[in-house]
């Protein structure tokens, strides 16, 4: 067990692969930072690496007072075991109060490890982090400055706030794209402590003998601008709407999870609680009803615009353009209406 130690630090996991630092910790880290802050402890970040240098100045420059840098051959691609032992002696040695993790495939299978050596809990796809005090009905105690952990349950019906006053440290992994990135300080310092990894074949189970990468196909997250269409499409053939609609205003198509199932798009394209989490400039919803699982995952876009044949529909709610009509007709007038315009605008470039 890891012992409570209320000076302890915040601390991000940097995820990275092939030396290339992931985005969610570098999101995490502008969140981490108000939470460091508000505790008056540094926040710190714990870097496993090969050895591919650059990674600790770019994490200061997002907010790192400190950066904790481990690096080892054997480091060079994430297996569980090796980064697991690497990160628990890290934490056992410092005694960090708060690891936050991205809720990515590496941490949501490094994170349970962890927890698991150190006895502590874990809370799992946090939406948002905030610092609080908790008077307990078990132990009658006020307990000051916890880490309040708030993320959708019972299938996203509820948003449940957990706690952990007793088992140190306090552990989340956090939802990728919910946490706005900050930007970054170049002139930022801050301090980069060397530490020695003891690891040795035997750590990692699996001898990796090549690695074959398959290229992610879809960047929703990157996306401007968005085009969603939902089981109200009605087919995968028709489909085929949404996909024109996004090839003319150069957005990314994407789809509710109704319209996964159901086969029109693949998984990939899926928006909200059990898809990507995006927040583009544009955000067009077509025939989609706006369920409370599928705002979790666009309801930060920057405009939404929503074509719905039902009024009362609850992605109205949160829309900032609303169409109510039939989406085999609003949406082809809109594909023919921005066509026009892009060629109004190219013969004006002609003629200028
Ligand atoms: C644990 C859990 C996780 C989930 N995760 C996700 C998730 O990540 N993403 C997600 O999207 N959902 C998720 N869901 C499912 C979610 O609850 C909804 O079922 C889903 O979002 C509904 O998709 P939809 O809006 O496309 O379909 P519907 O709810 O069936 O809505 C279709 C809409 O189309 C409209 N429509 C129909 N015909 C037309 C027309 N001709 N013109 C215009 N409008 C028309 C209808 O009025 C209706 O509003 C999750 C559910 C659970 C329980």
């Amino acid at each position: 067990m890891i012992g409570v130690n209320r000076q302890g630090e915040v601390w991000v996991f940097a995820e990275q692969h092939d030396g290339r630092l992931e985005d969610t910790p570098i999101e995490l880290m502008s969140k981490a930072r108000g939470l460091a802050d508000a505790l008056g402890v540094k926040l710190a970040a714990a870097a496993l690496t090969d050895g591919v240098g650059g990674l600790a100045e770019k994490l200061i420059q997002y907010g790192a007072d400190k950066v904790y840098v481990v690096e080892h051959p054997l480091l060079r691609t994430y297996q569980t075991n090796s980064y697991a032992k690497v990160m628990y002696d890290l934490i056992h040695k410092y005694e960090p109060q708060i690891v936050l993790y991205g809720a990515t495939v590496t941490g949501r299978d490094l994170a349970p490890r962890i927890a698991s050596a150190a006895k502590a809990g874990l809370t799992a796809d946090c939406t948002d982090l905030q610092i609080g005090d908790h008077e307990s009905a078990k132990d009658k105690q006020l307990h000051k400055n916890l880490l309040f952990q708030v993320r959708p349950a019972f299938g996203g019906n509820i948003i449940a706030t957990i706690i952990n006053y007793d088992r140190w440290p306090q552990m989340a992994t956090v939802r990728e794209g919910v946490m706005r990135m900050a930007e970054p300080d170049v002139n930022r310092k801050g301090e980069i402590i060397k530490e020695k990894a003891e690891l040795s074949q035997h750590d990692l189970p699996l001898e990796i003998l090549a690695e074959h990468k398959q290229p992610r196909k879809v960047n929703l997250k990157a996306a401007r601008i968005i085009v969603a269409g939902g089981a109200g499409v009605g087919g995968k053939d028709n489909f085929k709407l949404i996909w024109d609609l996004a090839n003319c205003l150069g957005a990314a198509p994407a789809a509710s999870r109704a319209a996964v199932d159901l086969g029109f798009i693949d998984h990939d394209h899926q928006v909200g609680q059990t898809g990507t989490t995006v927040r583009p400039n544009l955000y067009v919803a077509v025939g989609i009803s706006g369920a409370i699982q599928h705002q979790a995952g666009m309801s930060q876009s920057q405009k939404i615009v929503a074509i719905n044949s039902d009024p009362e529909a609850p992605i109205f709610q949160i829309a900032h353009y609303k169409v109510v009509g039939d989406l085999n007709v609003v949406v082809p007038k809109m594909i023919k209406a921005v066509r026009a315009r892009s060629v109004k605008q190219q013969q004006a470039e002609v003629t200028e």
